[in-house]
C-alpha cells in the first residue's frame, strides 16, 4: 500500500514522504530543507531510501545533498536536469518506469516551469507529484520553457484518469482561487470551494492533494480551451495557447 505524509517546508511548500508499506520503502518528493523531513523521518520511519525531484529549484531540491548524507539516499530526477540537481545518483528519462518497493511509478516530461521538469506518476494508485507545474487552482510560472510547452505539459496530466489526486508544490491555493474568481466569471463551484478552502487553513491544514475530476471544473488554467473561459475573458475567438498566455501573464501581475 502506498501511504503519502505531507511535511510543509520554507514558507509554502510541501514536501511529500511516500512509503510503500509492503516492503518498507521510502522515498522523499522534493526534499525543500533538511530538518523538517529529517524530524519526521526520525520519529517514524527512520530511512529514506529514495529522492524525487520534480525539478531542480532550491526550493525542491534544498534538502538533497544533506539529507542523502546521513541517509545514504539515492536521488532520483530527470536525465536532463543530470547538471542542475544537486547529488543525482538515478537519471530518468520521459516515460520511464521507476519501481518504489512494488509501487510502479512512471515519469513525463513536462516542460515549461523549467527545461528538465518531471512529474512522477503512480498509475495504479492514482496519485501524481506534479511539482511547479500544476498547482491547486493554478499553474507555475512559465520561467524557461515556451508557453507551448507549458499547455502540453497541462494537457498532459488533463488526460490522466479524473480519480487522480494531484500532489503539488505549493500552498498557493487561496491566492490562485481569487485568480480563477476574478477571470472565470459565473462558475459556481468556484465560490462553493472558497468556503471549504478557507475552512482548511484557518485549521492550518493543506488544501492538497485535490482530485483531477475537480481541477478540471475550477482550475481556470485546465481551461483554456472551455467556451465560458475565453467569453468570460472577452477573447471569444482566441486559441487555446492565446488564452493560456493571456492568463499565465495576468497571473504574474495579479
Ligand atoms: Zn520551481
Ligand atoms: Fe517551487
Amino acid at each position: 500500500m502506498l501511504n503519502i505524509d505531507i511535511v510543509p517546508c520554507l514558507q509554502d511548500n510541501y514536501s511529500f514522504v511516500v512509503h510503500d508499506t509492503e516492503t518498507n520503502t521510502v522515498a522523499v518528493v522534493d526534499p525543500s530543507e533538511f530538518e523538517p523531513i529529517n524530524n519526521f523521518i526520525e520519529k517514524k520511519l527512520k530511512k529514506i531510501d529514495y529522492i524525487f525531484n520534480t525539478h531542480h529549484h532550491f526550493d525542491h531540491t534544498g534538502g538533497n545533498l544533506d539529507l542523502q548524507k546521513k541517509y545514504k539516499t539515492k536521488i532520483v530526477g530527470s536525465k536532463k536536469d543530470e547538471k542542475r540537481i544537486p547529488g543525482i545518483d538515478i537519471k530518468l528519462s520521459d516515460n520511464e518506469n521507476f519501481k518504489l518497493g512494488c509501487i510502479d511509478f512512471k515519469i513525463f516530461y513536462i516542460p515549461g516551469h523549467t527545461n528538465g521538469h518531471v512529474c512522477f506518476y503512480a498509475k495504479d494508485e492514482r496519485v501524481i507529484f506534479t511539482g511547479d507545474t500544476l498547482f491547486s487552482l493554478g499553474c507555475g510560472r512559465v520561467f524557461e520553457g515556451t508557453h507551448i510547452e507549458m499547455l502540453n505539459s497541462l494537457n498532459l496530466i488533463k488526460r490522466l484518469p479524473i480519480d487522480t489526486l494531484i500532489y503539488c508544490g505549493h500552498e498557493y491555493t487561496e491566492k490562485n482561487l481569487d485568480f480563477c474568481i476574478k477571470y472565470e466569471i459565473n462558475n459556481n463551484r468556484l465560490e462553493e470551494k472558497k468556503e471549504w478552502v478557507i475552512s482548511k487553513l484557518s485549521k492550518k491544514e493543506p488544501t492538497i492533494p485535490v482530485i483531477l475530476k475537480e481541477e478540471l471544473s475550477t482550475n481556470i488554467f485546465l481551461r483554456c480551451d472551455v467556451l465560458a473561459v475565453k467569453k468570460s475573458l472577452g477573447m471569444e475567438n482566441s486559441s487555446e495557447v492565446e488564452i493560456f498566455k493571456k492568463l499565465r501573464d495576468l497571473k504574474d501581475s495579479f
